[in-house]
């Protein structure tokens, strides 16, 4: 019989993270006079021993025992065949999904939160500020925080604040304080709230906040931390692939086709980056971010110069990007809801080595029931993007009568999520697919910004 679910022992799990920098180039991020910026920049923002990570091209970087010792509270996490999935498709593929919803927060965000509240203690901080947008960065960063006894705060996108209030209670049980965000509290928010009094906020906006707030602190005491985007963010949740390959070895197997959602591309990251440098040296496997076709980055926007955040108060980072002003429609996958993406992923879009998929917001909840009802777990909104890739590539192997092996990685689940599957159920959800003209007329604003290379790493 083969294999329902792989696991792997404590003693198994990787002792290092693979830093994707040592393999490709990259565009460098940009100061305000169009410079690139010195490590120095971003100390009032990060604790310097993380911007010394953020900027590292050593290809494995040590992951710190008080690290693994945490993670080892869920991780290693587990590999599961979807074989009720694979039954309910007809398909000959084979489907494997690296469950990261086995966290206490319930996603993979503890990851790099842990790794995060751990740097920045060793570095004397004592508070961390943030951003959320679904609720799920700002419960992972309120845990990692209670278990090095750091204070933690987090500006919370307010569509999601209103939709999820269960979040601020976990996020409180944990010890942290959450705020809906735009708040009268900062200046970008004071601006934001002035535009629009009935903004449902976005991550651009929180994430203007949550800088402003941690660097206006003058005690030199708070820190800012992000959740994905960042070189460093990608770098901690590659444990995530580095344990699906061990797994997939032990059962001698090898993918096709690696699938996963990207909000900012962090768990993308984390189950693709390990199988890059193979396809890079020529291996054939297919790799597929997936967002939602109401927030088209990687699909639709150019790669440009742009500001990660509203207010312009983070550098000019090299990326596809709908421009920061942008704010998506209030679609239920508040994790996907980000101008932005990932410089790293961006990257390796623009080499052709990853190919980016997007999936409506009906297809979306439509693959998350159906994986609901076949292999029980509900799947958070955001995963579910990367659920409805795994059917339609299954349901091709079914066309083509190939055995493809799919890896995908189960982001988080989506038990408090529930109100937007009731919302699916009454048939309150609907499509909202941007035109091109909407998308133009937002890229307008990064015209007036340097222009990155095209680059080829191999
Ligand atoms: C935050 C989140 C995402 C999107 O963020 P990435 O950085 O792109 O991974 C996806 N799935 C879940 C469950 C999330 O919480």
């Amino acid at each position: 019989m083969e294999a329902r679910k792989v696991f792997l022992t404590e003693d198994e799990m990787p002792r290092q993270w693979y830093n994707i920098l040592a393999d490709i180039k990259m565009n460098p991020p940009l100061g305000p006079d169009g410079k690139p910026i010195g490590p120095e920049m971003l100390a009032p923002v990060f604790p310097m021993n993380l911007i010394e990570q953020e900027v590292s091209t050593q290809r494995w970087i040590d992951i710190p025992q008080e690290v693994l010792g945490i993670l080892r509270i869920w991780r290693p996490s587990p590999l599961v065949r979807a074989l009720n999935l694979e039954k309910a498709l007809g398909t000959p593929a084979k489907i494997y999904y690296k469950n990261e919803s086995v966290s206490p927060p319930g996603s993979h965000k503890p990851n790099t939160a842990v790794p995060q509240a751990y740097y920045n203690k060793a570095f004397g901080i004592k508070k961390m500020v943030t951003e959320t947008g679904a609720g799920q960065w700002g419960s992972a960063l309120a845990f990692a925080c209670s278990q090095f006894g750091l204070e933690c705060k987090v500006f919370m996108v307010r569509v999601s604040f209103d939709q999820k209030p269960y979040r601020k209670a976990m996020m409180e049980t944990w010890g942290a304080t959450c705020i809906p965000s735009p708040s009268p509290e900062t200046n970008a928010g004071r601006d934001a709230l002035k535009k629009d009094p009935d903004t449902p906020g976005s991550l651009g906006i929180a994430i203007s906040e949550a800088v402003e707030a941690a660097v206006s602190d003058t005690t030199g005491e708070s820190r800012y931390s992000l959740g994905s985007v960042l070189n460093h963010v990608m770098l901690h949740q590659t444990i995530i692939g580095l344990e699906a390959r061990k797994q997939l070895d032990k059962i001698g197997k090898y993918p096709d086709v690696i699938i996963g959602c990207a909000g900012g591309g962090s768990n993308f990251a984390g189950i693709a980056f390990p199988f890059v440098l193979d396809k890079m040296n020529g291996k054939a496997v297919e790799i597929y971010p997936v967002e939602p076709a109401a927030c088209p980055t990687m699909t639709k926007a150019p790669f440009v110069y742009d500001h990660g955040d509203t207010a312009g108060y983070t550098p000019l980072l090299p990326m596809h990007s709908l421009g920061h002003a942008f704010v998506p429609p209030p679609f239920h996958a508040g994790g996907l809801r980000y101008h932005g993406m990932a410089p790293t992923v961006s990257q390796l879009i623009t080499e052709g080595i990853i190919t980016p998929r997007s999936i409506s917001q009906l297809a979306a909840y439509e693959a998350g029931v159906l994986f609901a009802r076949t292999e029980g777990i509900i799947p958070a909104p955001e995963t579910t993007h990367a659920l409805a890739e795994v059917i339609n590539e299954a349901k091709k192997a079914k066309e083509e009568g190939k055995e493809k092996v799919i890896l995908v990685n189960f982001s988080g689940h989506g038990l408090l999520d529930l109100s937007a599957y009731e919302k699916y159920f009454s048939g309150a959800l609907t499509n909202f697919d941007l035109t091109d003209k909407d998308i133009l007329e937002s890229e307008k604003i990064f015209e007036k910004f340097p222009k990155p290379q095209l680059l080829k790493s191999r």
